[in-house]
């Protein structure tokens, strides 16, 4: 079978319609969003009603991510006049997913259910299409897994802790940064290697990024006001347009000064595209917002290449800090680090600081800030608040 994208529409106000209009009127609407749906549909293509309000395509010659936006465009554009409806003018609120093709051994079921939940995800962030990649791995099992996570989400199972960073001379808590964690009313607390690796690509991850940063920025804004906040923001992210405004968004809601939060980007995300990123980070840094490059030190990107980045702080990465007092390697990269990051006027956090020696040693390098269980794990937001005093 030729490769086939899947595109699932959605009709969501013929309820309004009719309880406003009458029957006839609501008839009339469904006739106009199927005959609209049809003007979109070249020969080779396919619609199938799956209900009246729910139309399911089968579209023959969109395959890539471009003609997949270029579609939904111009189907947008279709749906974008009212309808003319027993002499009212009525807006027809339709919400689209795209499935691109994925493995060739995808049965069309699951295809639909993967579309049925690209749907949530359009109506929680109010757009008129997204593109629901079919998951990674095309396993029913972790395709069961990720329906699992988009239910907690909506059940609002998923909240920020925060990891106190100190300053490595005083040890006073002068930032805490934002890590996601689930809590599953079964299996209690989880961490984010639970579920972050199953949502790879999906628009999901999106919405749960979006609502860490503000939430993060919520509780941030309580806090003294020498106090700052870090949250992490996955490479897949880094260049969605919707990046920007939200961080914006976030800022201007709450009331937090932009200097106060700290956007963490992993080196690879980085050095996967140089370009792409320093336009991303000047933008950010335009509106105020610091920058710090997480898990520095583990891709292999040439210290060099940072000196054209608009970074305000390295974060060493905890694999080089958990046995420096053991491995003079280790010591020697991590000094390595600190020295240029200096150098280069960068702020140095080091994470993973597990024991008093480490921080002890981190501190004798000029480290200047320190992060780790040694100082406190990641903890609900009022048990840091309590920290904060
Ligand atoms: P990360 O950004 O490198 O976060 C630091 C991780 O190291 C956290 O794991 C933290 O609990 C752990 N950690 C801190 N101090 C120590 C220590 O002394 N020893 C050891 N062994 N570990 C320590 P966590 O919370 O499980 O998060 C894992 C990763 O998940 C994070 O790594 C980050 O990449 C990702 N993550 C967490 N929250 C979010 C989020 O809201 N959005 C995104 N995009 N990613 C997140
Ligand atoms: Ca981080
Ligand atoms: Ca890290």
């Amino acid at each position: 079978m030729a490769a086939t994208t899947i595109a699932l529409l959605e009709l969501n106000n013929a309820g309004e319609v009719f309880a406003e209009l009458g029957q006839n009127a609501m008839e009339l609407f469904l006739e106009e969003f199927r005959n609209r749906t049809l003007r979109f549909l070249r020969s080779d293509d396919e619609l199938i009603e799956v209900q009246p309000t729910k139309l399911c395509l089968l579209l023959k010659n969109v395959t890539d991510r471009v003609q997949i936006e270029l579609a939904g465009a111009k189907l947008h554009r279709l749906f974008d006049p009212p309808f003319s409806i027993a002499d009212e003018e009525v807006n027809a609120r339709v919400h689209t997913a795209f499935v691109p093709p994925g493995a060739s051994s995808e049965d069309s079921r699951n295809r639909l259910r993967v579309a049925e939940s690209g749907l949530n995800e359009a109506r929680r962030q109010n757009r008129f299409f997204v593109i629901q990649e079919y998951p990674a791995t095309n396993h029913v099992a972790s395709f069961r897994r990720y329906r699992e996570i988009e239910r907690a989400f909506e059940r609002g199972e998923f909240v920020m802790y925060f990891q106190p960073l100190v300053d490595s001379c005083h040890r006073k808590v002068v930032s805490g940064e934002a890590l996601m964690r689930w809590h599953d009313p079964q299996l209690g607390v989880r961490s984010p290697d639970q579920f972050i690796p199953y949502l790879e690509r999906s628009a999901i991850l999106k919405s749960l990024t979006w609502f860490a940063l503000k939430s993060a920025v919520a509780q941030a804004a309580r806090w003294p006001s020498e106090t700052t906040v870090a949250v992490n923001v996955s490479p897949m992210l880094l260049h969605d347009d919707e990046l920007i405004p939200h961080v914006a968004d976030a800022l201007s809601i709450f009331g937090l000064a932009p200097q106060r939060l700290t956007l963490e980007i992993t080196e690879d995300a980085v050095v996967e595209d140089p370009r792409g990123a320093i336009e991303v980070l000047s933008r950010l840094r335009e509106i105020g917002v610091q920058i710090a490059i997480d898990d520095f030190g583990t891709g292999y990107s040439s210290l060099a290449a940072f000196r054209e980045l608009p970074v305000d702080t390295l974060k060493i990465d905890r694999s080089f800090v958990a046995n420096m007092v053991d491995h003079p390697r280790d010591n020697d990269i991590v000094r390595a680090i600190i020295d240029l990051a200096h150098a280069l006027s960068m702020k140095v956090v080091a994470e993973g600081v597990e024991d008093l020696n480490t921080a002890a040693a981190l501190q004798g390098l000029g480290a200047d800030v320190l992060q780790g269980f040694w100082f406190g794990m990641p903890m609900t937001a009022a048990e840091f608040e309590q920290l904060l005093g």
